[in-house]
C-alpha cells in the first residue's frame, strides 16, 4: 500500500514550543570581524584590503542588520569574540540598546581543538569578564569558534555559570549535555560561510552563491523543520550577510517565515531558559522496531 499523492510524512513534533508555536527560529550573527584573519595569522594585519573586508562586518554589516531586525521586529543573538568587543564598543552598545543578546565566541576566534583545557578556561574567564564589562550583564550563551568543542567544554561552561552552548550538531532541537548544560544545536546547512565566503589570498570559501539558490536551500529546511517541530538555528556573519543582496535575502526569508506563522523567534537565552524549565517539551526519537517486517 502506498501513501496517496500529496499525503506528506508528518511525524509527531520533536518539541512542544511556547505559545503553541510549531517551531522556533534563532537568528545568530557571529561577528568575527578582524579575527577572521588575525586568528589565522597575526601577520595578515598588514593586508589592508583583506582587513577592510573583515572590518566591513562590524562597521557596515552590523548597523545595517540591526536596522533590518528593527524593521522586522525580531530578536537576535550575536556571538562576538572578546577582541572584537574591545575594538568596536559602540557596535556592542548598539546591539545591547536594541535588546538583542550578546554571547561568547572566544577571544581571537581560537580553534578550541588546538587548546589545552587550561588555555580554554583562561580564554573563557577573560571573555566573560570583557563581555560583562562592555554589555553590563554576564553573558549566558556560548558559540565555539568554528562550532567545534572539546570533551571538557560543557563542564568548563557550567563551572563558569554559562547557561547554554550553541555549538554542537547532534540534534535539531535543544538537548542536555550529561552535566545538564543546554545545547542549542546548529548545522552547516544553515550557515552563510559555505554560501558566500570568498577571498583570493589567503584562499577562503568558494564562488559566492546566488541568493535565490540560498533562499531555496534555507527555506526548504525551514519548511520541513516547521513540520517536524524543530529549532531553526540560522548562523550568519555580518561581513557576508551584511552585503546588500544578502540583507534582502534575510528580509525575504524572515518575512516568509512570519507569513507562514507558528514560529517562535527567540534569543538563545530564552530558548535555553524554556528548555530548562520544560524538560518534558523534548520528544525523544525511539527506534521502533516492528516484530514483523512492514508490508509496502
Ligand atoms: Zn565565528
Amino acid at each position: 500500500m502506498h501513501a496517496s499523492p500529496g499525503d506528506r510524512y508528518l511525524p509527531p513534533p520533536r518539541f512542544t514550543w511556547p505559545e503553541g508555536a510549531k517551531c522556533t527560529a534563532m537568528l545568530c550573527f557571529d561577528v568575527d570581524g578582524e579575527t577572521t584573519a588575525l586568528s589565522e595569522d597575526p601577520q595578515l594585519a598588514r593586508r589592508r584590503t583583506l582587513m577592510s573586508q573583515c572590518e566591513y562586518g562590524p562597521r557596515i554589516g552590523v548597523p545595517r542588520l540591526l536596522g533590518l531586525l528593527d524593521h522586522l521586529q525580531v530578536p537576535a543573538t550575536f556571538f562576538i569574540p572578546g577582541y572584537i568587543v574591545e575594538q568596536h564598543p559602540r557596535m556592542v552598545e548598539a546591539i545591547v540598546a536594541k535588546g538583542h543578546e550578546i554571547g561568547l565566541h572566544g577571544y581571537l576566534h581560537e580553534k578550541l581543538a588546538y587548546l589545552s583545557e587550561a588555555e580554554e578556561e583562561a580564554i573563557l574567564g577573560r571573555t566573560i569578564e570583557i563581555l560583562t564589562r562592555f554589555t553590563g550583564s554576564k553573558p549566558l550563551g556560548f558559540r565555539a569558534p568554528w562550532f567545534e568543542i572539546n570533551p571538557w567544554t560543557p563542564a568548563l561552561l557550567a563551572r563558569h555559570g554559562i547557561d547554554y552552548c550553541a555549538s554542537a550538531m547532534g540534534d535539531d532541537v535543544p538537548y542536555f549535555h550529561d552535566n545538564g548544560l543546554v545545547e542549542i544545536p546548529g548545522q552547516w546547512l544553515l550557515e552563510d560561510w559555505e554560501q558566500f565566503a570568498f577571498n583570493a589570498d589567503p584562499a577562503w570559501g568558494f564562488i559566492p552563491e546566488n541568493c535565490a539558490k540560498v533562499f531555496d536551500l534555507w527555506w526548504r529546511e525551514f519548511e520541513a523543520m516547521h513540520d517536524f517541530g524543530c529549532c531553526f538555528v540560522l548562523t550568519l556573519h555580518p561581513w557576508l550577510s551584511g552585503r546588500p543582496s544578502r540583507v534582502r535575502l534575510l528580509e525575504d526569508i524572515v518575512t516568509a517565515m512570519q507569513a507562514k506563522g507558528g514560529v517562535w523567534f527567540a534569543r538563545g537565552r530564552e530558548i535555553a531558559a524554556y528548555t530548562r524549565a520544560h524538560p518534558e517539551a523534548r520528544r525523544e526519537l525511539d527506534l521502533d522496531v516492528p516484530k514483523s517486517p512492514p508490508v509496502f
